[in-house]
């Protein structure tokens, strides 16, 4: 089994992508962005294509793709970044939550749309997204979160429940008790998008400098004119606008240790299935596939034929560090087997081939972020908690119409200028998550051990109080 490596997703692309040059030397630009994942690749695009004549420059550390985009478990799905009731508070009230929502489906078409017209291939497919019940107590959270959403106004265009044969049908999870529809959500290789989406943004005469570490962004100094300045050891990029999309790795920047917190998820990926086994398992529509529990998986079919599967493990490491080119620990891997081999019994014999992790950025509040100062010339987008494929595309749209300085409904969406505190300081951020993580394995277990009688009470109670110390929208 290999581990590490970035990601299976980069490995079935042919390895690491053929480096781009680094930063010359100091630069004037009129965008400077910072990172090249979804994130400042969607912004610089969208920005080309409203702006040609602009100099747009993209500053990443390792490669285009090389962190979350280029690991994560290819789900462009709807789902908020944050908590309704959060982001109806903070700004819009809930016609602006709804508003977001809906802007957040309309981007999985937008993701499919673009990749259609750049010929970005990576296997894009709209299959909506399946999330299955395998406890009693699953069962009971589902229906309970499909009561939320009617209660905001979600039909079943929007979200569907599915009877346990309903669901059956689509994929044969085993233990499924029932599930929960949503048709927005679309499966894609997130390797190939992140690498098609930087050809795409270069085609639109985007400059991309890999290698290129950013040590500091600072607003310019009196005398270097206005805007604001990207440092790096090649030199630095001034720019009348410099962009923060650095995600789960914003910790490793100056002065931001707390601002967002990297996450861990981790993946596993079998080898390809026999067809004996599809046959067995169904998953023709190519569903995004998720679980109720409160440690939740996620997962997808490969177009490779293969099941990729990920969920939290070891959630967070000590002072906000990031992992090693996406080295997992061996307890990780064996759990996410274990819940592979658990729901899809025709795959139990397949081997991993693969394993690998990455970080997401998630803010105090849980509620992302897109925010823009035409004054100080700064701005950064993020904190979408794992939520983050179609959203760095919105972000990106959003975040490149505030550049521009042009107002559109995008731009008045109530997670644009949003403003979580920051986290607290160490060791109270690790004993924090790892207690939250430990609480909700706890949870799970109780509420999926037949043996476990009336203490499946007790589970339910310890993932609802989880829920309420960390304010995690479930
Ligand atoms: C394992 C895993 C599974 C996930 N699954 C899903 C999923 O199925 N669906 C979903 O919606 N979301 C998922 N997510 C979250 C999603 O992948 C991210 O939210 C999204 O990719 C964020 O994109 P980004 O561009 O903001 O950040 P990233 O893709 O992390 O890009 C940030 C880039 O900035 C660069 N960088 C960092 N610091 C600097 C610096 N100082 N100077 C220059 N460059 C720098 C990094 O090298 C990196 O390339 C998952 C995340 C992980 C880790």
């Amino acid at each position: 089994m290999r581990n590490g490596e970035v990601s299976y997703w980069w490995r079935a692309l042919g390895g690491f992508p053929a480096r781009r040059p680094s930063l010359p030397g100091p630069a004037e630009a009129d965008v400077c962005i910072v990172g090249g994942g979804y994130t400042g690749l969607w912004t610089a695009y969208y920005l080309a294509g409203l702006r040609p004549g602009l100099r747009i420059v993209v500053l990443e550390a390792a490669f285009a793709g090389y962190g979350a985009s280029g690991r994560n478990g290819g789900w462009v799905t709807a789902e908020l970044p944050g908590s309704r009731a959060r982001n109806a508070r903070a700004a819009g009230g809930a016609s602006g939550v709804r508003d977001l929502e809906s802007a957040l489906r309309a981007t999985v078409d937008e993701v499919g749309r673009v990749c259609a017209a750049e010929s970005i291939d990576c296997d894009f497919v709209k299959g909506g997204r399946l999330s299955v019940a395998t406890t009693p107590s699953q069962l009971a959270r589902l229906r309970g979160s499909l009561a939320a959403h009617r209660s905001w106004g979600d039909g079943a265009d929007v979200y569907q429940y599915l009877t346990r044969d309903e669901t059956l049908a689509r994929v044969n999870v085993a233990g499924a008790l029932g599930g929960l529809y949503a048709p927005a959500s679309a499966r894609v290789q997130p390797a190939a998008l992140a690498a098609g989406l930087a050809r795409a943004a270069e085609r639109r005469g985007v400059e991309i400098y890999e290698a290129t570490p950013v040590s500091e962004i600072r607003p310019a100094a009196y005398g270097e004119g206005p805007g604001a300045v990207a440092c790096t050891k090649f030199g630095d990029v001034r720019a009348r606008s410099v962009l923060r999309c650095t995600e789960g790795y914003t910790a490793t920047l100056p002065g931001l240790r707390r601002a967002l917190l990297p996450m861990s998820s981790h993946m596993v990926v079998t080898e390809p299935l026999s067809a004996g086994a599809w046959a067995e398992i169904g998953w023709n529509g190519c569903e995004t596939l998720g679980d109720e529990a409160h440690a939740y998986m996620y997962a997808q079919r490969t177009a490779d034929g293969r099941i990729a599967l990920g969920g939290r493990g070891v959630p967070y490491r000590f002072g906000s560090a990031v992992d090693h080119l996406g080295q997992t620990d061996a307890s990780t891997v064996a759990a996410l087997t274990r819940v592979l081999r658990r729901m899809f019994p025709a795959a139990a014999s397949a081997a991993i081939q693969h394993a690998w992790c990455g970080v997401l950025g998630v803010p105090r509040d849980w509620c992302a972020t897109v925010t823009y100062s035409a004054a100080a010339g700064l701005g950064w987008a993020g904190g979408y908690t794992g939520h983050g494929v179609a959203a760095a595309n919105l972000a990106g749209r959003t975040l490149a119409g505030l550049v521009t300085g042009e107002t559109s409904p995008l731009t008045e969406l109530p997670w644009v200028g949003h403003h979580s505190r920051t986290w607290e300081p160490e060791p109270a951020r690790w004993t924090g998550v790892h207690g939250l993580y430990g609480l909700y394995r706890l949870a799970d277990r109780l509420e999926s051990d037949p043996a476990a009688g009336s203490r499946v009470r007790l589970g339910e109670a310890l993932g609802r109080a989880g829920d309420m110390i960390s304010g995690i929208p479930h």
